[in-house]
């Protein structure tokens, strides 16, 4: 479709749009009721499944348990009864594979009698485990492809629910992916391997204060997701947006995001009906969606849901991804989840919002009431804080992508430098903590372990700082790295991960300290303190990330800068990392080798696509464009020099300087494609992290010289000549 084709198509969908259907009528079908209605739930176990095999369903849920297999059968066929009831005619194991997206394999549920006829079948084996062909999947040379089988198994915290399609309904089951051999070829596995560690390490510290649970300890994340929406039909009018997810030409509208007047804004009629639809269906999915706002960039918008356990609240969040892609086209609307849609216009994150505990003991990031609970709590504070200083480098490299570089320290987002906000009153705490002893002498009051409580703390500290990568928000961290497209798994892993190592220093470290001696808890908890605050309070910092100063006063504290992801993702394979994920196994030196391989490959595809559209478009759309208008440019030169014949003016020469610019930016498009397409074919890589250096460092740069080029043309091209929907109708017409 041609860009004039798809501007007067989206103008005609917007001036014509009627809600489809008749818009949502909440009276009718209350959200209390529609909540949850396509999920297995706790309320559905409870109804249908025999007391012995509910309650020890629940204790797998809830402790872990093994679960008996004897019960998969009993669970099984109570799911099947339920699903068929509802219309389910197939099931499916999801799964989710080291691409980023999700997986399924559709089975039937009906299987021959053997007399001609049918019957429905589904057992506690299909359930508990399948089977699949995992040779597509990528693997990181892990599996070799004769040995090409991996299998599914249901991941029992995470609930089946109902997917509706059109065309029919589907049970699906959230399972881990594994090969045959137990290696994690997935993102949820490493995550469930983290919350056992977590879990270990963080009951030795609540031990230690005589805090009781039933419970096990958890990480819980509260994802909150930006995306933008724009009107389909542009989407067809630009392969570039079609394939790569954003836009690799374009110039800079008129009117940008510099008024501020799109944060919190009225959502356009067509937004909020697309909204109000997917919200309807992640009720029924059981997803707490609760707010949802315009955000910076104009047709940027953000939902989120309420936290839940980490584990679930992360499928939900890839869940919530699919629902707003299905739903938004219902809506003759695209979703666009790339993390740089649109260059010079804010770009979209994903935050993670992180914290540890459970029902019973609420956040262990909370401060609490009681000097008591305060000292526990500064104990998961600075081991939060040692965490991040040892292993920030992971960390970063959970946000590692070629789509999130484009935002990444631009200014709109936070730097690839792991740093911590505190804010001033923790800040001050933790360093009167640490100068406690040695410089009593100081006139401020110090603080006593134990025995004082902190300073009231702003619950909600209205000083928000949103340059910071990990901000602490009062009862939990705030990562805010993340793009928003990247499944949060491993951000929620590596954080599980290195809460376990500290906590497990921490733990050992007061275990000694105290010698079982309840008495010597606050002396043991101060020493803490002050040795973590000593060794690991350089990656403490409250002032402004975006600034060029802390690109300086960080290299000079030692904090690692990896700008880019090539360098990022080299932090899977360093000897620390292989240390810590092997100590609380959560992944061999070989899955973490195959991760880090997979991701840097992710890295080379996804700029060889983008060159090689960037090519593609330069050559057969811009370029064309060009000489049309040069053309055009030519024959009024033309018709001057015979109209000045005809009038014989001999003295007057049409006027050609904007025919020799236009000549000369297409000469300079066409060298600079040229030398793009040289670079990527001229590329011999002993391997794929040189490939990868190879695309950053020569073909990134062309890609954008032949953009400036291509935009710099656009602003001289008359608009009626130019094929590609423009930025101001992308951004504006909604
Ligand atoms: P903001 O935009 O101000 O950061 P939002 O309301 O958009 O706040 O999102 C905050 C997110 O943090 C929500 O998902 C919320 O449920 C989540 N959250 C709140 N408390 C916790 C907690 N203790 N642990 C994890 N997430 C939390
Ligand atoms: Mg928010």
């Amino acid at each position: 479709m041609s860009g004039s084709n798809a501007r007067s198509n989206a103008i005609q969908a917007i001036t014509s749009y009627k809600s489809e259907p008749a818009p949502l009528n909440f009276a009718g079908a209350r959200p209390t009721e529609i909540y949850g209605c396509n999920v297995f739930s706790d309320k559905v176990m409870k109804e249908r499944l025999p007391r012995v095999v509910y309650r020890s369903l629940r204790e797998t849920i809830e402790r872990g348990r093994h679960l008996d297999p004897s019960l998969a059968d009993i669970v099984a066929s109570a799911m099947k009864d339920w699903a068929i009831e509802k219309g389910a005619t197939h099931f499916t194991h999801v799964f989710y594979p080291l691409t980023g997206l999700s997986a399924e394999k559709h089975d039937s549920f009906l299987s021959p009698d053997g007399s001609g006829g049918v019957i429905t079948e589904f057992s506690g084996k299909m359930l508990s485990q399948g089977e699949s062909d995992a040779s597509s999947f990528p693997s990181g040379g892990l599996r070799s492809t004769f040995e090409a089988r991996g299998y599914t198994a249901w991941d029992v915290t995470s609930p089946a629910y109902l997917m509706e399609y059109t065309s029919g309904i589907v049970l699906c089951i959230p399972t881990a992916f594994l090969s045959w051999t137990g290696v994690a070829l997935d993102r949820k596995t490493p995550l469930l391997r983290s919350n056992q560690a977590l879990n270990r390490q963080a009951s030795r510290i609540l031990r230690l204060f005589d805090k009781k649970t039933d419970l096990p300890i958890v990480s819980f994340a509260g994802l909150e997701q930006e995306f933008f929406l724009i009107d389909r039909n542009f989407v067809f009018g630009r392969p570039d947006l079609l394939i790569a997810g954003r836009t690799l030409f374009g110039a800079k509208p008129a009117k940008g995001q510099e008024f501020e007047d799109q944060y919190y804004g009225v959502m356009p009629r067509r937004v909020l009906s697309c909204l109000s639809e997917t919200e309807l269906e992640l009720y029924k999915l059981g997803i707490p969606v609760r707010t949802r706002h315009n955000e910076v960039a104009p047709s940027q918008y953000e939902i989120a849901p309420v936290f839940e356990a980490g584990n679930l609240a992360i499928d939900h969040n890839q869940l919530m991804m699919t629902v707003l892609r299905n739903v938004s086209k219902r809506h003759g609307l695209t979703c666009l989840l790339h993390e740089k849609p649109f260059l010079g216009i804010n770009g979209s994150g994903k935050h993670l919002n992180y914290s540890i505990g459970n029902a019973e003991v609420g956040s262990l990031f909370d401060p609490g009431d009681t000097p008591h609970e305060n000292a526990m709590f500064l104990v998961f504070l600075v081991a939060a804080i040692r965490g991040l200083h040892k292993y920030g480098g992971l960390l970063r490299a959970t946000a590692a992508a070629a789509s999130n570089d484009h935002r990444l320290g631009a200014n709109e987002a936070p730097p690839a430098i792991m740093s911590m906000f505190l804010g001033d009153q923790l800040a001050d705490v933790l360093e009167q903590i640490r100068i406690g002893k040695v410089h009593g002498s100081r006139g401020k009051r110090l603080m006593n372990v134990g025995v004082d409580t902190l300073p009231p703390l702003p619950a909600d500290p209205g000083d928000r700082n949103r340059t910071s990568p990990f901000a602490f928000t009062g009862n939990r961290f705030e990562f805010r790295a993340l793009g928003s497209s990247m499944p949060a798994s491993a951000t929620q892993a590596v954080l599980n991960t290195i809460m376990a190592d500290s906590l497990d220093f921490a733990a050992t470290r007061l275990e000694r300290l105290t010698e079982g001696d309840p008495g010597k808890r606050n002396a043991a908890v101060h020493t803490l303190i002050q040795e973590i605050m000593e060794e690991h309070s350089a990656v403490i910092f409250n002032g402004d990330g975006y600034s060029e100063v802390w690109h300086q006063e960080a290299e000079r504290r030692g904090l690692p800068n990896y700008r880019t992801t090539p360098e990022a993702l080299m932090a899977y394979t360093s000897p620390d990392a292989i240390d810590l994920y092997g100590r609380y196994n959560v992944l061999s030196r070989t899955e973490l080798k195959a991760r880090q391989e997979i991701y840097i490959e992710q890295y080379c595809k996804t700029i060889r696509t983008e060159a090689n559209l960037v090519i593609r478009m330069a050559r057969t759309i811009v370029y064309p464009a060009g000489l049309r208008y040069q053309r055009e440019l030519a024959g009024v030169c033309l018709d001057m020099c015979a109209i000045n014949k005809e009038l014989n003016r001999p003295d007057r020469q049409p006027d050609t300087a904007l025919l020799d610019q236009v000549e000369s930016l297409l000469a300079a498009l066409r060298h600079a494609v040229d030398g793009l397409e040289a670079v990527l074919e001229n590329g011999e890589y002993a391997n794929s992290v040189q490939e990868a250096h190879h695309y950053r460092v020569e073909v990134l740069p062309r890609m954008e010289e032949v953009r400036a080029l291509a935009d710099n043309l656009e602003t001289l091209t008359p608009e009626d000549l130019w094929p590609l929907p423009s930025y101001q109708e992308m951004l504006f017409i909604k």
